[in-house]
């Protein structure tokens, strides 16, 4: 692995590896997954002003993502699942009535994670390249595929989040509620919008469409779904 190319849940892993290695004295990559720890953010704090104020991620980052990954550490600790990925987790648990309580806190670290890399300082407006091709051909133009990640954004009743996806070899719009996420439906997630009030009601209360188009015309990392898109 080029660390260079690491990805941030790829740091996770690693990450935790690399702590738990001198106090077991076995190769890094054999270690556990657990104990997770956090990603660091890929901006500062103010680097999303005035989009998304750094009291929000303060709190979104500081308190919230910070709070799954703390009860998901207990939830695993002395369990099978302190040697399974975040992924594996997530896979292993959707669907469980009786694994909820690791299922919601594993997708929320997941989903919070690739929230953050779902967004870049100076960003938003039409992706370029292979990835707005694909748009063209499965949406019918970039307005379109907007026009509907806008709406699933905002349509989401409650807490929830709103993905670009691949679903069998075709970019879709999906929205799900709580911790869901694709993964567990068998599809390729390329970016997201976290729609829990906790990620706007510092800045704009309940105007929450507000948020959303300004993050998709400021923010949204295209690079970033175009990176994911071209993974196989
Ligand atoms: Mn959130």
């Amino acid at each position: 692995m080029n660390p260079a190319n690491i990805s941030r849940r790829e740091f996770i892993v690693a990450a935790a590896a690399l702590a738990a290695a001198p106090l077991l004295g076995a190769p890094a990559i054999a270690r556990a997954a657990s104990p997770f720890v956090l990603p660091p953010l890929p901006y500062g704090d103010a680097a999303l002003e005035p989009v998304i104020s750094a009291r929000t991620i303060g709190f979104h980052y500081g308190k919230h993502h910070q709070g799954y990954l703390n009860n998901l550490n207990k939830l695993v600790a002395g369990t099978e699942m302190a040697e399974m990925s975040l992924e594996k987790i997530i896979l292993a648990t959707a669907g469980s009535p009786e694994k909820a309580g690791l299922f919601n806190n594993a997708a929320q670290v997941w989903n919070h994670t690739f929230y953050w890399d779902s967004m870049k300082p100076n960003c938003g407006g039409k992706p370029s390249g292979a990835l707005a091709e694909k748009i063209d051909a499965d949406f019918g133009g970039y307005d379109a595929m907007r026009k509907e990640l806008a709406a699933a954004a905002g349509g989401q009743f409650g807490s929830g989040w709103a993905w670009l996806v691949v679903d069998g070899g075709k970019l879709k719009v999906v929205k799900s509620g709580n911790a869901e996420n694709p993964l567990s439906r068998g599809m390729k997630p390329l970016l997201t919008i976290d729609v829990w009030e906790h990620a706007y009601y510092l800045d704009y209360q309940n105007r929450r469409g507000d948020y959303v188009n300004a993050v998709l015309d400021k923010l949204i990392n295209w690079d970033f779904a175009a990176e994911n898109l071209a993974k196989g």
